[in-house]
């Protein structure tokens, strides 16, 4: 059974014209086309499948501060709040609330790690609290064991995955957009350069600005204009599982496993980090740029199988805009779950936690998390492509701040003082050939 998804109702027809396409209704393009809307801007939302329904309903629905890098934690912050506001502003339940993240661990050098994450947040302004042995082993009672030491971040949380996307694209539609799903785009049209145009498979929408928001599909959407997007994904698996009996912790991260609570009181159970590399014509590609990335990772991740090739997404072909697109062939990149992963994850949750192993798996699934070469996303301009904006690579964090990269997107695009200050998330940063650090979470 795939990941739990709502289902929305699509706008009734194509519109001829608007201000922005967005392409791709996943979190960051529903709340880009949400914020659009929300200005008087005429946006439309062409989704290839159903909005939500790839990275955006498979996380684990972490919307956290907690150790992100520096570049990236002012739009974790911001998120936080939007996500917030976004539930005051509509009657749409995201089930964001701010839970608290919790993480336990007995080993000396993570604790390490947290405490110094903790010193550069303290400067930032985020509020962390490093747990005492006594203090972590308390609040994890329920694992019945002692524990060195953990960390608590009271203010970040958990929003729910099968209905975030979903409650945007209603909020979208009634705000005065139009968002489309069963709806690819087939690519751009251009008139003296700029782009005036967006060819989906039901007509073309006439725009001048368009927003490639496509997640794992980017990178060879953009090769088709020439735009060289170092993009990978690799294949994670997880599974969720009926209420536990017994009261557990909202979102618990340990090294064997993480824990997260759903709105309807179901589990998320996964391992951290854990994926399958895929080998794709796109990974060999750009391999020798992901070599620092999966260098980092590599404890984590292990060698695949042929799905990520057949798939499609990150194939290296050239498509013609009168046929139907690989975009098309695959509507839901629904990737089959490492099984082994599966029972190893249940495994490990149900020797964390008794109540666990009462529980029946209710659904499993995998899904393939795009990342960039630095693990930061890029929210930007394509100078080359005038009215092109990118916003993909979002490297398995793009959830938690989905709200505040689709605001950026809105000020990028309509002037308007940027959220955060955009510089880290900057294109060039991959053609200038200076490198940028690898992201440490
Ligand atoms: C197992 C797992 C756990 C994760 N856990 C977390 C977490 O706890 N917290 C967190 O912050 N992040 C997490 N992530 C990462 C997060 O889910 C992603 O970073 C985020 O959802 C990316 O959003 P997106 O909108 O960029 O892409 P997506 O959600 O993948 O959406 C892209 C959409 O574009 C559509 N599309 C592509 N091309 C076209 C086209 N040409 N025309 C029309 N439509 C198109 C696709 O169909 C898709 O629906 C996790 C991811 C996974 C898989």
């Amino acid at each position: 059974m795939p990941a739990p998804l709502q289902r929305v109702q699509s706008s009734p027809t194509l519109p001829p014209a608007a201000d922005v396409v967005i392409i791709g209704g996943g979190v960051v393009g529903s709340f880009a086309a949400y914020y659009l809307a929300k200005r008087g801007v005429s946006v439309a939302l062409v989704e290839k499948g159903l909005v939500g329904a790839e990275q955006s309903s498979r996380n684990w629905g972490w919307c956290r501060q907690q150790n992100r890098d520096e570049r990236e934690l002012p739009l974790a912050t911001a998120s936080l709040d939007l996500w917030q506001r976004f539930g005051e502003d509509n009657a749409e339940d995201t089930g964001f609330r701010r839970c608290g993240l919790f993480y336990l661990s007995n080993d000396d050098a993570e604790l390490a790690r947290w405490s110094a994450w903790r010193d550069f947040a303290r400067g930032q302004g985020v509020t962390t609290h490093m747990l005492s042995g006594d203090e972590a082993s308390a609040r994890g009672s329920a694992t019945g064991q002692r524990w060195k030491g953990g960390v608590f971040s009271p203010s970040d949380g958990t929003a729910d995955p099968s209905r975030a996307v979903p409650a945007v694209a209603r909020a979208i539609m009634k705000t005065g957009g139009t968002v489309h799903e069963m709806c690819a785009a087939r690519g751009l049209e251009f008139e003296a350069g700029r782009i005036c145009g967006v060819v989906t498979e039901a007509g073309t929408i006439r725009t001048r600005t368009v927003v490639m928001a496509g997640g794992a599909w980017a990178s060879s959407f953009c090769r088709q204009y020439g735009i060289r997007f170092p993009q990978a994904s690799v294949r994670s698996s997880i599974l969720s599982v009926t209420a536990p009996a017994q009261a557990l912790p909202d979102a618990l991260h340990t090294a064997e496993v993480s824990i997260t609570r759903r709105l309807d009181g179901s589990y998320t159970l996964a391992i951290s980090g854990k994926a399958r590399v895929d080998p794709t014509p796109q990974q060999l590609r750009f391999a020798r740029e992901f070599v620092p990335m999966f260098a980092k990772r590599w404890a984590s991740l292990a060698p695949g199988n042929l799905t990520g090739w057949r798939a499609g997404h990150e194939t290296l072909a050239t498509w013609r805009l009168d046929r139907p697109t690989p975009m098309e062939a695959n509507r839901i990149l629904d990737p089959v779950p490492d099984q082994k992963q599966i029972d190893e994850t249940y495994l490990r949750a149900g020797r964390l936690f008794a109540a666990i192993r009462q529980t029946q798996v209710v659904a499993q699934w995998a899904g393939y998390i795009d990342s960039t070469p630095d693990g930061i996303p890029v929210i930007d301009a394509i100078a080359d492509r005038p009215g092109f904006i990118l916003a993909a690579g979002f490297s398995g964090h793009g959830f938690g701040i989905g709200p505040g990269a689709g605001h950026l997107i809105a000020d990028l695009i309509t002037g308007r003082t940027p959220l955060v200050d955009p510089k880290h998330y900057g294109f060039t940063r991959f053609t200038s050939g200076k490198a940028s650090r690898v992201s440490d979470f």
